[in-house]
């Protein structure tokens, strides 16, 4: 089977989780199959390598649970990018709308080196808000995203058009 059938096989969907009417897709079943989960890393590291990236950046937390490893995997740094207020230090943030109120996400101001380049990972994209944050807090930071990574695009939220601007020609690539 090819890649994309193999960790498709082993998200679940849950209905009305986290409320009523939304389908979560949870991914603990892939990380519970060594086959599956050695593939997703494997395929990671192999674009971490490609985009010829010095920090692979894991978004809080499921993100973390896939960039720690592909780090290891291309030789290169792990970077987290975390909810406000967990990171110690100086720390800079940035605030972006949900569906109800605004969330804040942080990475700590002296993460990377000018111009280092980054590989952006988190598990799933739905509508974009949390990767379009933390393509611009990465930014801020003085990186350069090469590219973002995820597992799963759910297409019909979209986000990737609402990326296109930020993303500014930079690649997105959903396994
Ligand atoms: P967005 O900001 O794109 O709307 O939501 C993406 C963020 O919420 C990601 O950090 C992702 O982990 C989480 N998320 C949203 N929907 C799902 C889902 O169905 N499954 C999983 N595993 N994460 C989700």
């Amino acid at each position: 089977v090819d890649l994309g059938t193999l960790l498709t096989s082993r998200i679940r969907d849950v209905p009305d989780y986290p409320r009523a009417g939304v389908v979560f897709k949870d991914i603990t079943p892939l990380l519970a199959d060594a086959a599956a989960m050695t593939a997703l890393v494997e395929a990671l590291a192999a674009l971490a390598v490609r985009h010829q990236v010095d920090k692979v950046v894991g978004l809080e937390a499921r993100g973390f649970i896939l960039a720690a490893p592909v780090a290891v995997r291309a030789d290169v740094g792990f970077v987290p990018v975390r909810k406000a207020g967990k990171l110690p230090g100086e720390c800079l943030s940035q605030a972006y709308a949900l569906e109800y109120g605004t969330a804040e996400i942080e990475v700590q101001r002296d993460a990377f080196l000018p111009g280092e380049r980054v590989l952006v990972i988190d598990d799933v994209l739905a509508t974009g808000g949390t990767a379009e944050a933390s393509v611009e807090l990465v930014r801020r930071a003085g990186a350069e995203v090469a590219a973002l990574a995820v597992l799963m695009e759910l297409a019909f939220l979209q986000g990737r058009t609402r990326l296109e601007t930020v993303l500014a020609g930079a690649p997105l690539e959903a396994l």
